[in-house]
């Protein structure tokens, strides 16, 4: 028997430059650069600008700095290019419409025409984190499979992927061990392009990752749900392969909510400016408690 090929290691770095990066993106991206260089592998960096609204070219400039002052490397990113360029997302919309029009053709995804506002007062949004939980699109609004998408370009409407409802979608975590979430009660129907005619980040992250041969995902765990819906999104691609993933604890603050953009004295930048080292900034991320 000829025993399996395994492929190189590639990991990625994924920032979103809508705000400066905190703590608790280096706590992510340091086990994401130490779990590649176990690993031998090639990491690489992309900027994630999809939402041109909210993204800042600063933020993207600042992220880059923050992280090689941090002590990160990356073999491949918008800074260095390389073999799968462009690794800026703003600039990979043709890759993400192909998705689009396949997922469309094969009847995945369905347009909806339902206001953000219409689906907080009607849909129930699943137990959980509270500030993960999305409202779980009902299924009484799915138009019947097959019918209304032929006439819609992208941006007239939402897109959005049907899932198998009752389905039990399961994967290895290499952290955190085995997980399960059901389709229909813990998520819903998830958009894959918004109506602001722009791909959804659960679309141009599966697309991307696997353009880029990417062989392990290193994120929060606030991705959990994510990439149970990525899950669904890799196997209605026929992608070939699928990434290990490994979800990272999110760090929180002193009242216990999670960090985030807004914690602007733990940015990087802040915490460099007032003096920290590289080093301490590191301890600190990654033993929050020292
Ligand atoms: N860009 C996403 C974020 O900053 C993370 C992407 C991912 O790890 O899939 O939240």
């Amino acid at each position: 028997m000829t025993p399996p090929v395994t492929r190189p290691y590639r990991g990625r770095l994924a920032p979103t430059p809508t705000g400066h990066l905190h703590l608790g993106h280096a706590a992510t991206f340091l086990r994401t650069q130490e779990r590649c260089q176990q690993a031998g592998g090639t990491l690489v960096y992309r900027n994630e600008d999809i939402d041109r609204q909210r993204c800042k070219p600063e933020y993207a400039r600042a992220a880059i700095e923050d992280l090689a002052w941090l002590g990160l490397s990356w073999g491949e990113g918008p800074d260095l290019g390389g073999p799968y360029a462009p690794y800026d997302q703003s600039e990979r919309r043709e890759h993400y419409l192909g998705t689009w029009a396949r997922l469309r053709d094969a009847g995945y995804i369905y347009p909806c025409h339902r206001s953000r506002r219409e689906l907080r007062e009607h849909a129930p949004t699943p137990k959980g984190d509270e500030q993960d939980a999305e409202p779980l699109y009902p299924p009484k609004w799915r138009p019947p499979p097959g019918t209304g998408a032929e006439a819609l370009l992208p941006g007239e409407c939402t897109w959005r992927f049907r899932v198998p409802d009752g389905e039990t979608i399961h994967f290895h975590d290499a952290l955190l061990g085995e997980q399960r979430f059901t389709a229909g009660k813990d998520f819903g129907d998830f958009p894959v392009w918004r109506r602001e005619d722009m791909p959804a980040y659960e679309l141009a992250v599966v697309v991307d990752d696997i353009a880029m041969d990417i062989t392990e995902v290193v994120r929060g765990a606030d991705l959990l749900l994510s990439t149970a819906r990525q899950l669904l999104l890799y196997r209605a691609l026929g992608a070939s392969h699928i990434p290990g993933f490994a979800h990272c604890p999110l760090l929180r603050d002193a009242s216990g909510r999670r960090l985030a953009k807004r914690h602007d004295s733990l940015s990087l930048r802040a915490m460099r400016e007032a003096g920290l080292s590289a080093e301490e900034v590191r301890q600190r991320a990654l033993d929050p408690d020292s």
